[in-house]
């Protein structure tokens, strides 16, 4: 039989997820549907990681009446959550002094948008205090101590764990493909939600399928925005690196983008980029040219910058909207269907404002809901055995072994941890990557992972050549070697 849901959410990213968990806090039925075998792996993986201040978004746009909030909210996220996140600040840079002028107005339009603590520093001795091996040549910066870092993929990881936890039902390798709109004549009418395996029906539905959110909205018959994607691409260095660059350091912002930054990321490594590349059709592939630009960038803030610690390069895709803009609100064309859509940068920054605010849009519209006296916010963390000492770690397990028995050697990574990835939902190796750092380290998984291979087929009870790197035909082994 169909399961009949109050709220169906249309893609686990950042903003699906940051939904769900706040609707976890109220006594509903809310399921999220995923096309990918995890969650995070559309934008949400492959982005800046950068908690925005506020300043940067144009005032009076959707994305300025969330920036700001969303920021101020990321630490009542981050902190029950156990995720990764420092307010390090940040840095506009210019080498120029004629455009201090620049500088001010990002500084007026941040205390529009209601950013606290923006500074224009002129004194380049305090200007290398605060992140000592900038360029020379930078002559002022606009200072952004409410910026911060944090692991996309780890906060999304977390909302989705304490989302479960609390009641919500996540249904993976589930690409919807087809929505039923309830006549307009029904009371209390539902929308049928067809993905291959299943047929679930909801009184409410959420479109937050990112670059796809412009298809999804079509399917209800709503026409009223478009997205293209736009690639930005990384460089990423080894964590050795790890205290070489203190803060988030952007150039003078273009109307295009903010820039190719360079900054520390929220788990120690130090990323370049993004580039802006408006693509027709949807590529994560790098291309010379575009890290060459990413590189340039880097280098004209951090001359010295060992660039041989560059461990690799990815991208990921902007979801540009036609309107330019984030969209947010009941569709135009159905009753009762949320679109959260275009939700292009700052949108990380943005989630917690978001996500409260279509709590606020479904209670306007008509759902009911009590808070859970049962709500529990708090979420653990997976333990870094390497990084206790042994009486925590005899308190802590039953099976010393496993805490014992380095499987990543880069990054440290145990036996123990693998698997309670492996147990918390992680079912292929990107899923233990983005939950753990195995294979996140200099050598990128070339030791550890047939250890790797060999603990997710144990405990999934499938055979290593069943055993996927990101889901769908990523096989790793083709059969087991004959002697002969
Ligand atoms: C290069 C780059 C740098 C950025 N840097 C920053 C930054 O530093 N700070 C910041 O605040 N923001 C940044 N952003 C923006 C931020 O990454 C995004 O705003 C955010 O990740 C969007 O999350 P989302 O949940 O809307 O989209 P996504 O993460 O793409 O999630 C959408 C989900 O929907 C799923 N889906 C799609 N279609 C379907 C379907 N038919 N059925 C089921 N599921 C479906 C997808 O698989 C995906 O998991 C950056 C973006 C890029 C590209």
């Amino acid at each position: 039989m169909d399961k009949a849901y109050d709220v169906i959410i249309i893609g686990a990213g950042v903003i699906g997820t940051g939904i769900a968990r706040e609707l976890s806090r109220y006594e509903l039925d809310v399921a999220v549907l995923e096309k990918e075998p995890d969650v995070g792996w559309g934008t949400t993986k492959a982005n800046s990681g950068i908690v925005h201040a506020g300043y940067d978004a144009k005032p009076g746009t959707v994305k300025a009446s969330f920036s700001a909030p969303g920021n101020k909210r990321y630490d009542e996220w981050a902190k029950p959550l156990s995720v990764p996140f420092k307010r390090i600040g940040s840095f506009v840079s210019t080498k120029d002094r004629s455009q201090l002028s620049e500088l001010q107005k990002l500084k007026e339009q941040g205390k529009e948008n209601g950013v606290d603590q923006l500074e224009v520093i002129e004194d380049t001795d305090r200007i290398r205090e605060l992140e000592p091996n900038i360029s020379n040549s930078v002559k002022a910066v606009l200072h952004a101590p409410t910026a911060g870092v944090v692991a996309p993929y780890k906060l999304t990881i977390a909302l989705f764990e304490n989302a479960r936890d609390n009641g919500v039902t996540f249904f993976f390798n589930s690409p919807v493909h087809g929505i039923d709109v309830p006549e307009s004549s029904e009371e209390n009418g539902k929308f049928t939600i067809r993905c291959p395996e299943e047929v679930l029906t909801a009184s409410y539905v959420i479109n937050s399928a990112g670059i796809f959110s412009g298809e999804v909205a079509n399917m209800v018959g709503d026409e009223s925005f478009s997205i293209s994607p736009a690639r930005g691409e990384y460089y990423l260095l080894d964590s050795e690196l790890r205290g070489y660059v203190n803060k988030i350091n952007f150039p003078l912002p273009t109307d295009e983008s903010k820039g190719i930054l360079v900054t520390p990321a929220a788990e120690g490594s130090i990323i370049f980029g993004p580039n802006h590349q408006p693509l027709e059709e949807p590529s994560l592939a790098t291309t010379r040219d575009g890290l060459e630009e990413v590189y340039q960038g880097a280098v004209s803030l951090f001359p010295d910058i060992d660039t041989d610690k560059i461990v690799t390069n990815f991208a990921g895709l902007r979801a540009k909207s036609n309107t330019d803009d984030f969209v947010i609100g009941e569709s135009e064309a159905v009753g009762n269907f949320i679109n959260v859509g275009g939700i292009q940068s700052p949108g990380l920054t943005a989630a917690p404002a978001i996500s409260e605010h279509v709590v606020e849009l479904l209670d306007d519209l008509g759902l009911r809901f009590t808070k859970d006296p049962e709500f529990e916010p708090v979420r653990e963390p997976i333990p870094r055995f390497s990084e206790m000492d042994p009486d925590e770690i005899v308190d802590y397990t039953a099976d010393l072994e496993a805490t014992k028995e380095i499987v990543c050697r880069c990054e440290e990574i145990t036996r123990a941890e693998v698997e309670e990835a492996i147990d918390r939902g992680a079912t292929t190796l990107d899923g233990i990557k983005f939950r753990t750092r195995a294979r996140m380290g200099s050598c990128q998984g070339g030791f550890c992972t047939p250890r790797l291979v060999e603990i997710l087929s144990d405990k999934l009870g499938v055979s290593p050549e069943e055993v996927t790197k990101k889901g769908d035909d990523s096989y790793l082994l083709a059969e087991e070697t004959k002697e002969r």
